[in-house]
């Protein structure tokens, strides 16, 4: 099954995407994670994008492009994959057509927008292996520390104040309109995100009919 998580910064989506990827045994593809890998190798395309990405402004469409070609060419994404930050806006989905990388569903994770700053605001990260928590609603065992990999968890440079608001602006002139563009293609399904991880998972399952 190939699938795109459309929403909102902080909606849920990597979460979601992580635990069904598993589930469904296709790969998770967050461009957002790929470009953080980029920028901790000092790759040439890492140094390009990092302005972007700590800003919280759209990295340009080439360089994404680029990098999600080169992921969707390894083996682990035959079987299927979550699209999971991508396309961010229509050029983008346009560019994916043109590639010949079709999807059969389009989850909208529909979330109000107060919601979404405050759990961004209070987002760990765990940069060794990828992994997010959150201080109120998705504690780790220990403070601070990854359940997976024990890797210390930190705040990502995107998720303070200046940057959170420039991705919400970015988020609804650039990504917004995506909403619309893959109703009228009939591929879109519209979770209430503004739910527990827990409702949200079970009806994700229940979608894709497991
Ligand atoms: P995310 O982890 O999805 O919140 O993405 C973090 C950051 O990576 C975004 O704020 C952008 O700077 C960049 N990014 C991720 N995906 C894309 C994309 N499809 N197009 C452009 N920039 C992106």
């Amino acid at each position: 099954m190939k699938m795109v998580f459309l929403g909102p910064p902080g909606s849920g989506k990597g979460t979601q995407a992580e635990f069904l990827s598993i589930t469904l045994r296709i790969a998770h593809i967050s461009t957002g994670e790929l470009l953080r890998q980029e920028i901790a190798d000092n790759s040439a395309l890492g140094i390009d994008a990092r302005r972007f990405v700590e800003s919280g402004a759209l990295v340009p469409d080439d360089l994404v492009m680029k990098i999600l070609e080169k992921k969707l060419g390894q083996p682990e994404c035959s079987k299927g994959f979550i699209l999971d930050g991508f396309p961010r806006n229509i050029p983008q989905a346009e560019n994916m057509i043109r590639a010949g990388i079709s999807v059969e569903k389009v989850f909208y994770f529909d979330v109000p927008e107060e919601q979404v700053v405050d759990r961004l605001g209070g987002r760990l990260y765990c940069s060794s292996c990828g992994a997010f928590f959150h201080e109120r609603y998705n504690i780790p065992a220990k403070a601070m520390v990854c359940d997976r990999c024990s890797n210390q968890l930190i705040r990502r440079a995107d998720d303070e104040p200046d940057a959170i608001r420039n991705r919400m602006t970015v988020y609804r002139e650039k990504t917004m309109p995506l909403i619309n563009y893959y109703k009228e293609k009939n591929l879109l399904t519209v979770l209430d995100a503004s739910r527990s991880i827990d409702e949200i998972r079970d009806t994700l399952l229940k979608e894709v009919g497991q």
